[in-house]
């Protein structure tokens, strides 16, 4: 298990990068998040990086190890992993004998190109927060909107991995059949309902073999850690077809996440505990621990900020749309995601992404849609240089950052994933 605090998540530990210890950065020396990363327009094959401050620290030159494969760091055990961030806490350590060593290993952030943090066999998105799930059912069935099935089975579907990028990522708006609800037959052309979904990314450690259960006490084992993720949809094309199989092409044509993936080690001194309101049905066994009771759940904040073609022109920066943090969010715990995924043999594997769903929390403030922000479109939200949004417009750059942060323990964040809309 890597819930227990350590050394390496001293508030007082300090780094001999010094940007590591300005106030407010993301990556202090108590984060160490993994990415992928190349010197910025070289083509080269992309290796394993460590963010330290405003720095990148090229993980095979330390010599701590010898792969450039993050799936195959990511299958290691829980104790070789807690050993290698030891390793790397101590290396980057103010005092550290490899300091020198260590320094020519170090590259600017500014100059190199990330990608996706490893390669993603499989990805599953669930629906975690019961907000969203009850404000969008509201949308898409007045007199339903919570299905029965909701406050016992972690929803969830299977998605699809190939269109995922990396923050940064523009992509085109998607075209697809729609139909307006007086409208006789559909229309086809492009997304005029097209929304962003404020997510994290879960990313699976060691997988499971294929008959075997993972439970709830061995779940924390196969967790790595997690990015934000940007799970876009066109809600015209989705409210068409997702009867009766769930969302297909309203969702497939890209999702964005952030490019350093912060580990649930990294995120131990963040743990709070899973409570369910009294009224509502306990969680079955298989989905039910002491351990997950007492700290299964995570305190992290998330922002969502919107900075449109014309902000961009007129040099302004992005404005916020909504704040929320995930313990107001979210009905289901990481481990409990992992244990009922795999509750009927399924196997999963090291790099998979098992998306949060939307993570809207309890307020109108908290939603993590336009959607929900804009009552399906009804309400559109004005910005402050006078423009309006129901839904995206071709240009939009949405941000979505995390952080974590309490009394007695050193802030850490999860950076940022910014993705752009490009016309058909
Ligand atoms: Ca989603």
């Amino acid at each position: 298990m890597n819930n227990a605090l350590n050394a390496t998540h001293d508030p007082a530990l300090r780094s001999w990068v010094a940007s590591a210890n300005q106030a407010g950065c993301d990556f202090p020396i108590q984060n160490l998040p993994f990415g992928r990363f190349r010197p910025a327009g070289t083509g080269e094959p992309f290796r394993i990086g460590v963010a330290i401050g405003d720095q990148v620290l090229d993980l095979k030159a330390t010599g701590l190890v010898h792969t450039d494969d993050m799936n195959v760091l990511m299958a290691k055990r829980p104790t070789e992993r807690q050993a290698l961030r030891a390793a790397i806490s101590a290396g980057l350590a103010e005092g550290s004998e490899q300091a020198a060593e260590w320094a020519k290993a170090l590259l600017a952030q500014s100059a190199v190109e990330m990608t996706v943090p490893c390669r993603i066999g499989d990805y599953t998105d669930f629906y975690t927060s019961v907000h969203h799930a009850t404000t969008v059912g509201k949308q898409f069935r007045p007199d339903n909107p919570l299905l029965p099935n909701y406050k016992w089975v972690p929803i969830g579907y299977h998605g699809r991995a190939s269109s995922i990028g990396v923050s940064g990522q523009r992509f085109r708006r998607p075209q697809g059949q729609t139909k307006a609800p007086d409208a006789a037959v559909p229309s086809f052309g492009p997304s005029k309902r097209l929304d962003y979904e404020l997510e994290l990314g879960w990313f699976v450690a060691q997988g499971n073999s294929q008959g075997e259960s993972i439970g709830m006490d061995a779940a924390e084992a196969h967790l790595f850690g997690v990015t934000l993720f940007n799970d876009w949809s066109a809600r015209d094309i989705q409210g068409w077809e997702y009867q009766p199989l769930g969302p297909f092409l309203s969702k497939n044509f890209a999702s964005t996440v952030s490019p350093w993936l912060v580990t649930t080690e990294a995120l131990a001194p963040f743990r709070v505990a899973f409570e369910r309101p009294a009224d509502d049905p306990q969680p079955l066994p298989y989905l039910d621990s002491e351990t997950n009771r007492a700290q299964g759940a995570f305190s992290i904040e998330l922002e969502v900020l919107l900075q449109t073609a014309r902000m961009r022109e007129a040099g302004e920066g992005p404005v916020r749309l909504s704040r929320t943090n995930t313990t107001r969010a979210a009905y289901w715990t990481p481990a409990q995601l992992i244990a009922h995924h795999t509750v009927n043999g399924c196997n999963l594997q090291p790099g998979d992404l098992l998306g949060s769903g939307t993570l809207s929390g309890p307020e109108a403030s908290e939603a993590g849609s336009l959607m929900e922000l804009t009552s399906g479109g009804k309400q559109p939200i004005t910005l402050p240089n006078g423009e309006q949004r129901s839904f995206l417009a071709d240009g939009d750059a949405l941000i979505m950052r995390g952080w974590c942060e309490r009394d007695g323990a050193a802030r850490i964040g999860l950076g940022e994933v910014v993705g752009t809309v490009e016309p058909k």
